[in-house]
């Protein structure tokens, strides 16, 4: 059978391309080696992780938040069995909505593991280890990527969990100990200490959320604290021991020192993740890799011709909107239109409570880039309609250029903060200024006039501080 496009991988990636250019008139087939298709993200990653994320935040709302506004709810009773029911079934529509949209847009759906045997061609090991070859015009890797391994700590999905057994724990453990205060560390730290598990938290770095702007990072830091999270910053894990369904692992400070033991039920691993290339065949091909990731120019190709690479198994951030984004250019590339990401405004959101969002450059990244800033904060306690809803945790900080007044970065940590983020990117995608925001009319109450505040905060003309 022959393709004008293979993609290997039914990641946000490779989904979304296959759509993309079946629309432009490709003919596509997609070849996954899960049973089902959406990849990391519908099924083991964003989807799950949401799904229980806003289903624990309802507990632990019904459990303390809503007495202040008059409704007195009995205590709380959690029902696991039930929230793992939600997603799941949140899971499986998602991923039945893309097999519903690979039919609708006639692309092959093909199951089984691929690899690259030759530029145009790949050979699909099914379950059976049956083997079919399959031919193409162009070949794209959408393989995503896997869990990143600590050294010395072997994943057993049971006491000692990835992400993965982290979204599907049989019970609430009693403590539990999350190695890397990353967004997947936090975010799966926050379902299970909602639920009541006691939650420590060990980070190499001095810090949480690496990469977040630091003052973004800091205030969220002593929020976690308030609601129970124990820290150990600066410290390695050392070692994990097994005992009788408990884990005790050793904590050793970087900069040296006491090693220190900390008892748990159990360990999540979430250190990071790493681009997944594995039997792709890609070192008989000569396809170029770079610490692992798959090398691409500016238009997603290797140095191999005919071969592309899109989403986590390439630079950039492991996000599954760039992974979207990559597919959609990637498609219009070959169709020979002009597919283009722009990289500067990619928003990253972190799904805790409160919500912490960001687009483009941090204060870090402009001091280290020697680009002369101005900064506007304004703070949700300022804002009415936070008020209202009892959420004032949080902030807006907007960084403009100096020069131009353009708005190189915008930080936001409050509820709902991973949905008023939106508009920051779509007015850096614009090329925006703060006084355009500044001058924007946004609606009253809403949260989102805490970013119009901040923006004429970097004027010093804020009207509510
Ligand atoms: C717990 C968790 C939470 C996350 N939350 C978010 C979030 O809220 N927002 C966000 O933007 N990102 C989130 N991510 C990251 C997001 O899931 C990834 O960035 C995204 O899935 C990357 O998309 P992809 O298409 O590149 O690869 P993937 O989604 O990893 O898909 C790659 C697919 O390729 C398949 N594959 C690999 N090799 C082969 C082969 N040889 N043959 C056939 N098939 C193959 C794999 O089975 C997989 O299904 C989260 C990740 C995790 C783990």
């Amino acid at each position: 059978m022959s393709y004008d496009l293979i993609i290997i991988g039914a990641g946000p990636g490779g989904y979304v391309c296959a759509i993309r250019a079946a629309q432009l008139g490709m003919k596509v087939a997609v070849v996954e080696m899960r049973k089902t298709l959406g990849g990391t993200c519908l099924n083991i990653g964003c989807i799950p992780s949401k799904a229980l994320l806003y289903a624990s935040e309802m507990f632990e709302e019904a459990g303390h938040g809503m007495a202040p506004l008059g409704v007195l709810v009995a205590a709380p009773k959690l029902d696991l069995a039930a929230m793992m029911k939600h997603k799941d079934d949140t899971v499986a529509a998602n991923v039945n909505g893309v097999a519903f949209l690979f039919k609708k847009n006639k692309i092959d759906s093909v199951t089984g593991e691929g690899c690259i045997a030759a530029p145009g061609k790949v050979v699909i090991k099914g379950e059976d280890g049956n083997e079919k070859t399959l031919e193409a015009k162009a070949i794209v890797i959408a393989t995503g990527s896997d869990v990143a391994q600590l050294p010395g700590v072997e994943i057993d999905e049971k006491t000692v969990v990835s992400s993965t057994g982290a979204l599907r724990l049989p019970k609430v453990p009693k403590r539990l100990i999350v190695v890397g205060a990353g967004v997947i560390g936090l975010e799966l730290g926050s379902v299970w200490r909602r639920l009541g598990a006691e939650v420590t938290v060990v980070e190499f770095l001095d810090r949480i959320l690496p990469g977040m702007d630091g003052e973004v990072a800091k205030q969220f830091h002593h929020m976690l604290e308030k609601q129970g999270f124990a820290f150990h910053l600066g410290h390695k894990v050392a070692k994990v021991e097994k005992a009788a369904g408990a884990v005790k692992a050793t904590v050793e400070p970087v900069a040296g020192g006491g090693a220190k033991t900390i008892d748990a039920d159990i360990v999540l691993v979430a250190i990071g993740r790493r681009p997944y290339t594995q039997n792709l065949g890609l070192e008989a091909l000569g396809v170029a890799i770079d610490r692992g990731l798959v090398v691409v120019n500016s238009h997603f190709a290797t140095n191999v011709p005919g071969v592309y690479a899109i989403g986590d198994v390439t630079r950039g951030p492991m996000l599954a909107h760039k992974a979207e984004d990559e597919g959609v250019a990637l498609a219009e590339i070959l169709a020979g239109e002009a597919g283009h990401v722009n990289y500067d405004a990619i928003p990253s959101v972190v799904y805790t409570s409160p919500e912490i969002a960001s687009v483009g450059k941090s204060e870090e990244d402009l001091k280290s880039e020697g680009v002369a800033y101005k900064v506007g904060r304004f703070p949700f306690t300022a804002n009415g309609r936070a008020r209202a809803m009892r959420h004032t945790d949080g902030f807006v900080k907007i960084l403009a250029d100096a020069a131009t007044d353009r708005v190189l970065g915008v930080h936001i940590v409050g509820f709902g903060a991973g949905e008023l983020i939106a508009e920051a990117v779509v007015l850096m995608e614009f090329g925006g200024s703060a006084e355009d925001l500044a001058r924007t009319c946004h609606a009253h109450p809403t949260m989102s006039e805490a970013i119009k505040e901040a923006a004429m905060a970097v004027d010093k003309r804020a009207i509510h501080v």
